[in-house]
């Protein structure tokens, strides 16, 4: 008997392996109960990210972050909206000037986009997260915040799926921190706290895993030296003595 046991087991583990080598994909999101798999995530998320890239190769782009840039200076958030006029030309709002945690954007007909300055090297934040969510339940054509850091790194955070950012909101309402921008929930707060302490992730990377595990529906993009943002994303692997690796697979 225990050798029937330890056979099937050892069939199962086999059956298992090869499942996963052939279906890495699915397997992946398998617990994500929705008609994603990674390949239609990254899809969604890159065809975001060809629009956040082709607009910030925009002139009026470039000179918004020029101007948030030297604003920075100070120490404080600015922000610039990005929307349309009329006749369908892309315009901007003036620069804001806000405190050192967040920044009251201006406001624009038909905005789709804006863009801050984080006064230190982090990556977007959960305020950005419910930010983003407010401004495109709101309004549609908004779905693109890029946050620009110190040391020059450009991040965008896009709407990948609007029904699902709704369903995050309401499923993980935001914790209100008076003088500082909204928190996750615990359990999400949480799961960041150990991903950087426990297993040494980067604040970028944990932020953009939460995203796709709490499925809502946004990506982080981070720009690249030739300007083409890229899809952040991070694997949970569980390996054969019950411990957890984070593998970095960003969609490609
Ligand atoms: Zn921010």
């Amino acid at each position: 008997m225990k050798h029937y046991v330890s056979t099937y087991l050892f069939l199962c583990v086999v059956s298992i392996t090869a499942f996963i080598e052939s279906h890495q994909d699915v397997l992946t999101t398998v617990s994500q109960n929705k008609k994603d798999t990674l390949s239609d995530l990254c899809n969604d998320a890159k065809a975001a990210a060809i629009k956040a890239t082709e607009f910030a190769r925009d002139s009026l782009f470039a000179k918004a972050k020029e101007n948030v840039q030297l604003l920075a200076m100070d120490g404080k958030e600015h922000g610039i909206a990005f929307g349309k006029n009329a006749n369908g030309n892309v315009i901007a709002s003036s620069v804001s000037t806000g405190n050192a945690n967040s920044a009251t954007l201006g406001n624009v007909p038909n905005k789709f986009a804006d863009l801050h300055n984080h006064p230190r090297n982090f990556p977007p934040s959960s305020g950005d997260v419910y930010a983003l969510i407010d401004n495109a339940s709101l309004n549609n054509s908004f779905e693109t915040r890029y946050i620009v850091t110190p040391g020059g790194t450009v991040y965008a955070l896009v709407i990948t799926d609007l029904q699902q950012a709704k369903a995050f909101n309401t499923k993980y309402p935001r914790v209100s921190d008076p003088g500082y921008q909204p928190k996750f929930p615990g359990v999400i707060v949480d799961e960041i706290i150990d991903m950087k302490g426990i297993h040494n992730i980067s604040e970028e990377m944990a932020m953009a895993y939460v995203m796709e595990h709490y499925q809502m529906g946004i990506a982080l993009l981070k720009q690249d030296t030739h300007g083409s943002f890229i899809v952040l994303r991070i694997d949970k692997v569980e390996n054969a003595d019950g411990t957890i690796t984070f593998l970095v697979n960003n969609c490609q």
